[in-house]
């Protein structure tokens, strides 16, 4: 049986990943919570768990250092896709990609007025492209994390980042003004490990396939 690694990142994804997995018989046999490895055997012999930064995880897929991997839209928007199968909707770590403002700013009108906003922004390439289809210029600054203070601080106008329940923006004064895309993590696949350990994969794609829920 050919080796099969899995790479996933801890939290949220971790966490909704592991009933899936547990439908195609594979159960991790360390918490990476509070384990420090980051390879995880599992009960399969010939699988493996690869523990990776959240927006690492299409890059460990797409050169074949894992076979499989989940991620979120967000995330493989950003990485583009290359080398990568993307054959299933997992419905996990569910919400939404959002322009926000700060309370009282209004954004409709700054957008007709023409204006030239200042958005700050992990998702570059969502943002560049969301703003260049509505017509509006922006100038982009890139931030690793905390969005919401870059319009407390005086760091730009607007942000682009993911919301689930809205209570970060409004703890910090901000609301959600357009959605830009919805989000859920997705499977993806090596597209060479599809072909040269269809054997092995194959049963374990068709269990997580039905063990989606709608
Ligand atoms: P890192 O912590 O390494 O910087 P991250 O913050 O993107 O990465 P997570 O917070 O675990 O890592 O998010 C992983 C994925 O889960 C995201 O890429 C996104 O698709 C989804 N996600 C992020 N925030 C939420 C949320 N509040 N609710 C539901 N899903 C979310
Ligand atoms: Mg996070």
């Amino acid at each position: 049986m050919s080796t099969i690694t899995i790479a996933l990142s801890k939290g949220r994804i971790f966490e909704e990943t592991l009933p899936l997995l547990a439908a195609a018989g594979i159960v991790p046999l360390e918490d990476p919570e509070t384990s420090r490895k980051l390879i995880i055997p599992t009960n399969q012999d010939n699988v493996r768990v690869v523990i990776v930064r959240a927006s690492d995880v299409p890059t460990y897929v797409q050169y074949g250092a894992a076979d499989l991997g989940v991620a979120g839209k967000d995330v493989l928007f950003e990485h583009g896709g290359a080398g990568l199968y993307q054959p299933l909707d997992l419905n996990i770590a569910k919400c939404r990609m959002m322009v926000a403002v700060p309370a009282g700013f209004d954004y409709d009108n700054a957008v007709r007025q023409g204006a030239r906003l200042k958005v700050a922004t992990k998702y570059l390439k969502v943002a560049r492209e969301h703003f260049a289809a509505k017509g509006v210029h922006v100038d982009l600054i890139k931030l690793y994390g905390s969005m919401e203070l870059a319009p407390l601080a005086g760091l730009a106008d607007a942000i682009v980042d993911l919301v689930s329940s809205g209570g970060t923006l409004k703890a910090n004064n901000l609301v959600a003004v357009e959605e830009i895309m919805a989000i859920s993590s997705r499977l993806v696949v090596n597209q060479a490990a599809l072909k040269l350990k269809r054997e092995a994969l194959e049963p374990i794609l068709a269990a997580i396939a039905g063990a989606v829920k709608e």
